[in-house]
């Protein structure tokens, strides 16, 4: 029997500090006051901790401000497309300019360097329309892909891509990006053209044209770029023989960047980094033309 009773006598002690422990933790069990198992628990220490207060419910989330162009729609028209020089016959055949006859299509400049007009016109539109697309614009570009296996479409399909009652969604804007190849040594710096006065043409949009123009201008000549040394007036130009402009029911310009065939232009244009300048300038003119 003594053999048990030693047994037992650890066994106790170990229960008391099981106990005791317990009580540290949390409400103290039955026989945590046990005499002779230890020290009491410090039940009232526990006691009378005042109870927590409930969390206050967390404030509903403020609605995210609408994007700035939310709803709005643009169309890019970026002018040519490379494989327009391998199809002669489907690019120059007529088709009606805005009353007139004219070619479907041209294959556009290119830099000395060999940098294609439709690259680069391709390249910023992409870039913009990833700009547009963030500001929560829709954006419909008038051709798919930059292809040499491909051509078009003709100016008068790129004028009537956004028009109201055509089959994509009514743009708010059209820009039509493009840039110039003139040989002149001093001619360099971008040109935005405006339509010029068509009546049953160009006369529902011209005052609305004016002011993207306007807005393409201002925010390219802040973006550090400078108005054409050889055509337009301080970076504008007015004309009446494009069918892309003509044949616009909607707000439309075209933007010449720039001069391919001048190596400082060229060098802005064949970087990335210029495209993107671009492409900000662009995104910036369009945001500030459909907010006013
Ligand atoms: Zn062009």
């Amino acid at each position: 029997m003594t053999s048990v009773a030693a047994r037992r006598a650890p066994l106790a002690g170990l229960l008391a500090g099981a106990v005791l422990a317990a009580g540290c933790a949390g409400p103290a069990g039955p026989g945590a006051s046990t005499p002779g198992a230890g020290s009491p628990a410090p039940e009232s220490s526990v006691a009378t901790l005042p109870p927590k207060p409930p969390k206050p419910p967390k404030p509903p989330k403020p609605p995210k401000p609408p994007k700035p162009l939310a709803g709005r729609v643009v169309v890019l028209d970026p002018g040519h497309q490379l494989g327009n020089a391998r199809f002669p016959s489907e690019i120059n055949r007529r088709v009606d300019a805005g009353g007139f006859a004219k070619a479907c299509n041209t294959t556009g400049t290119a830099s000395d360097d060999g940098y294609p007009e439709a690259t680069f016109t391709w390249e910023v539109a992409v870039e913009l329309r990833k700009r547009l697309r963030r500001l929560g614009a829709r954006v419909v570009l008038t051709r798919d892909d930059n292809t040499a296996d491909a051509w078009g479409p003709c100016i008068d399909e790129r004028g009537r891509i956004g028009n109201p009652g055509g089959p994509g969604p009514t743009a708010d804007a059209r820009v039509s990006i493009h840039a110039d190849g003139n040989r002149s040594s001093s001619a360099h710096g971008f040109h935005v053209i405006r339509p010029g006065r068509r009546d049953g043409w160009t006369d529902d949009v011209l005052v609305p044209s004016e002011r993207l123009a306007v807005a393409l201008r201002d925010a390219l000549v802040e973006a550090g770029f400078a108005p054409s040394t050889y055509l337009g007036e301080d970076g504008i130009d007015v004309r009446t023989d494009l069918g892309t402009l003509n044949h616009s029911d909607v707000p439309v310009v075209m933007a010449e960047l720039g001069n391919m065939r001048d190596p400082g232009d060229a060098a802005v244009m064949e970087r990335a980094s210029g495209r993107q300048r671009y492409a900000r300038a662009l995104a910036s003119a369009i945001r500030a033309f459909l907010a006013g």
